[in-house]
Formats: C-alpha cells, sequence, structure tokens
C-alpha cells in the first residue's frame, strides 16, 4: 500500500487501497479543486517523478520540490544558537534531503505555520526523528494522525531561547509565524507561511482568508495580527515560497502594510 497524495494541495493521507473520494484541505474555501477534477499520485509516483531542492534562500538553507509541486512551498533550516528546527515541509522526503540535512546536525523539531504546509510532515519527522510542533486550533486539519505530533496550545511556544512560535490566525485559526533572534541572528528574523504573505514587489506584505480565491480578512482578524506581531524585531521576512522574502525593515513593513490594510477596509 501507499500513501495518497493530493496534487493540488500536496497533503499526504493515510496509506490505503484506493485514493480519497476528496481532499478536505482543497474542497475547503481557501483552496481550490482544479478545473480538471482532483487528481492523487501515490508516494513512489512521487519520488520517480520530483526530487527534493536543497539551496540558500536569502541566508537560510531552503528545501523544496523539483520540477515545482502542488503549492511549492519552501522550508527553511531555521539553525539557532540552541539547536535546528525545519519550519514547514514539503511532499516529497528524499534519503539524499534527509542525509544532506542531518550531515547539518541534528534536528529538534519541525514546526508548520497552517495545514497547506502539512504535506509529508509525518514521513519527515521519522526520517528526522523529531516531533512536529503544531498549533492546536487547526487539529481538525490533520489528515495523517501520528505519535511525532505535539498540539501546542495558547499563543506562544517557545521551541529554544530566542525561537517562538506565535498564532496570529487569520488564515487559519491556528496560523503562526516563527520568530528568530539570538547570537546566530542578532537583527531578527520572522517566517511567516501564509500568515502574512510576502508580495511580488517584496516590499509589502498582505494577509487573506484565501490567497488563490481572494477572500480577504475583516478587520479584527487583521488587528489580531498585527497585535500578535507587534514588539518583534525581525529585519529579514521569509514568505512561503522561494525568493519572496523582505530582506531589510521586516518589522516595519509588516506594521505599515497592515495598518494600510486596515485603513482601506475599515476607514476611520
Ligand atoms: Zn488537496
Ligand atoms: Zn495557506
Amino acid at each position: 500500500m501507499s500513501n495518497p497524495i493530493c496534487a493540488a494541495c500536496g497533503t499526504w493521507y493515510p496509506e490505503a487501497p484506493a485514493s480519497p473520494a476528496a481532499c478536505p484541505i482543497c474542497e475547503d474555501d481557501r483552496q481550490y479543486v482544479p478545473r480538471g477534477g482532483q487528481q492523487w499520485l501515490t508516494s513512489s509516483e512521487l519520488a520517480r517523478t520530483y526530487a527534493n531542492r536543497l539551496e540558500d534562500d536569502d541566508g537560510v538553507p531552503g528545501i523544496g520540490m523539483v520540477p515545482a509541486f502542488a503549492i511549492n512551498q519552501r522550508c527553511c533550516l531555521v539553525e539557532t544558537a540552541s539547536g535546528t528546527v525545519l519550519w514547514e515541509t514539503t511532499s516529497l522526503v528524499t534519503d539524499q534531503a534527509v542525509q544532506a540535512i542531518l550531515a547539518r546536525g541534528p534536528v529538534k523539531a519541525i514546526a508548520i505555520s497552517h495545514p497547506h504546509f502539512y504535506a509529508a510532515m509525518v514521513r519527515w519527522a521519522e526520517a528526522l526523528d523529531c516531533p512536529i510542533m503544531l498549533p492546536a486550533a487547526d487539529r481538525a486539519w490533520v489528515q495523517c494522525p501520528s505519535s511525532r505530533i505535539r498540539f501546542w496550545e495558547g499563543d506562544r511556544c517557545e521551541l529554544a531561547p530566542g525561537l517562538t512560535l506565535i498564532r496570529c490566525g487569520g488564515h487559519f485559526a491556528g496560523s503562526s509565524v516563527l520568530h528568530w533572534q539570538d547570537q546566530c541572528c542578532p537583527e531578527g528574523a520572522l517566517f511567516a507561511g501564509d500568515t502574512v504573505q510576502v508580495a511580488l514587489d517584496r516590499k509589502r506584505v498582505s494577509a487573506m482568508h484565501s490567497y488563490p480565491n481572494a477572500i480577504p480578512l475583516g478587520p479584527e482578524q487583521i488587528s489580531a495580527i498585527a497585535s500578535a506581531i507587534v514588539g518583534l524585531r525581525f529585519d529579514r521576512l521569509y514568505g512561503y515560497t522561494w525568493g519572496r522574502n523582505v530582506i531589510a525593515n521586516g518589522d516595519r513593513i509588516v506594521a505599515e502594510s497592515l495598518a494600510a490594510y486596515l485603513k482601506a477596509i475599515a476607514p476611520g
């Protein structure tokens, strides 16, 4: 038996003789079922067609897939003074990628911003022998349950000194960012997933209920994201995919972008 993988969002489903009837992640209004209908791959088909891509992305080691697959997220290896965390996961896990990651040192945890990037998280956690940290608010979206998953409650979860998960909500109830500031990254960095998305000009960010379906968030949700992030110092802001990064003044750019959004949807 093999794991069915949704070709549109990249989510892995439990081993089964046949593909699921539908992908709840794609049926949700934040994603979409492709025009040609839902398509599925097996894990072995995926391994035959795709490879993991490992390269620097504006100063952090990135891990993605070639050719681009599903949402095409790029994971980050966050190498702090007190240990390494893998931020987000891809749908493909190759031995070569696992060996390249472990050659840099052990990985203490996987942390994921929201359900669109759960992908092959259980397979990654088994290969790297580490837990997966997910916000309890998004528990219902897990498609492959595993004893590797640890749900964190509340609004903050410190993974290591200077490395903290912050729940902002908005895109999903549990949508989180990862803030890093220690002697390895004194200027600070924020890993944003889809909680805020870096615009193509890399000079501003936005936040949406659905990016592909262009469904905005309301004033309360935008204010909540801004309040959760205010006061954090970070120069760099790493978005969800390759090159979608702000490389200076990230904290000011997020504050100004969210203030402009709020003014547009709730003037006065
Ligand atoms: Zn899907
Ligand atoms: Zn998303």
